[in-house]
């Protein structure tokens, strides 16, 4: 969706800007999309997909549903597994799954999980290859989305994906996200004929592009006129909340900060994100030892690295101080697959972690 945005929406609106102004100074770029759109008709629609990150600001958009009282029979959740389910461990927390899984559970809702075969690192030593398949779960079991090789051409990444806004170079929020959750919304026959609501938590706040976001529009995978009569609206309940409103959305529900902001990290995103700043990379070398060996090796080995600067891994993480991590709870769990923390505040006061309001960590997801 975000590739949509970068390369659709957003050039579109930039045309349009002046003189497309609906009541109350709402832009309306065009029938069904709305610049702003903070409150929509949501008992419309008959399935609400929360994608979820296992960040604070996808939590919030489920705390949100729940605030505007929907009936969260309609929804579920999805994650999307960045680093797949083949072996890689090559960017994300190791807790993340699970952590989402619980999350679920939780709120008593349902979740499916769905990742590019391979994941991050498989997508990257692609070598005048085809993609390798989406794997998506369903409530009948995992369907396994091949490629149709007739249209794809053999493409050769053999590098990080590039740190910028332009989503073809900085390829692994399209391969590992975007790309799965559209080819998900095709393939499920249960969406056909059905109003659906997908929702990200992108906030204006958090970057130049993301200000310029739709907060309602039709999806990609919007088929409402078409054979399948598949009416898939993309909406941005949060973006124009700022991260206040957000931990103060956690705080009323008791949810607990996720993990990486009690260790300080100003957002969750995979743990070795592409984005992460100096401090987060020192971070990572003074108290999670070895866990930038692979990616030094890999910069080696494709003579390119993460950094435009072409500063490698291991010298960009000396160019900062990294975090006192004081939240040991938060640590231990920080390397363990099964999370084990509680997700909801049973007792006791709700604590503001110490990475929230922090710039310090990962940019896009
Ligand atoms: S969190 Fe960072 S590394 Fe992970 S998919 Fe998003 S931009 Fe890429």
């Amino acid at each position: 969706m975000h590739l949509f945005d970068d390369t659709v929406v957003i050039p579109n609106l930039k045309s349009q800007l002046g003189f497309m102004f609906g009541d109350e100074g709402i832009l309306v770029a065009e029938e069904d999309t709305f610049f702003s759109a903070p409150d929509i008709d949501i008992s419309a629609y008959d399935r609400i997909v929360v994608c979820m990150s296992g960040g604070k600001d996808s939590v919030a958009c489920l705390l949100h549903l729940i605030d505007l009282g929907v009936d969260m029979s309609k929804v579920e959740l999805w994650h999307h597994d960045v680093d797949g389910r083949e072996g890689s461990s090559l960017m994300d927390w190791p807790f993340m799954a699970d952590y989402n899984r619980q999350l679920a559970a939780a709120f008593e809702l349902p979740i499916y999980f769905s990742w590019l075969e391979g994941g991050f690192e498989g997508e990257m030593l692609k070598e005048n290859s085809y993609s390798r398949p989406h794997h998506v779960e369903t409530p009948e079991g995992i369907i396994v989305l091949e490629r149709d090789t007739r249209r794809a051409r053999p493409g050769t990444r053999m590098k990080f994906p590039q740190v910028g806004a332009n989503l073809q170079t900085r390829w692994c929020s399209s391969a590992l996200k975007i790309d799965v959750a559209r080819r998900a919304l095709n393939n499920q026959a249960r969406f056909d004929g059905q109003k659906v609501l997908f929702i990200t938590g992108e906030r204006r706040e958090e970057s130049s592009n993301r200000a310029k976001y739709n907060q309602l529009e039709p999806h990609a995978c919007d088929r409402r006129s078409g054979r399948k009569a598949r009416h898939v609206d993309a909406w941005r309940p949060v973006l124009h909340w700022d991260e206040e409103q957000v931990w103060d959305a956690l705080r009323r529900h008791g949810v607990i900060a996720p993990v990486p902001y009690r260790l300080g990290w100003g957002r969750s995103s995979c743990m070795k994100c592409i984005f992460n700043d100096a401090t987060i990379w020192a971070t990572l070398r003074e108290h999670f030892p070895g866990s930038l060996d692979a990616i030094a090796a890999y910069e080696e080995r494709f003579e390119t690295t993460i950094s435009r600067n072409r500063i490698n891994i291991l010298d960009v993480s000396k160019q900062a101080r990294p975090l006192d991590i004081e939240d040991e709870e938060a640590f231990v769990q920080a390397m363990k697959h099964e999370y084990s923390l509680p997700i909801i505040q049973s007792s006791g006061d709700w604590v503001m972690p110490r990475g929230a309001f922090e710039k310090t960590g990962c940019g896009p997801s």
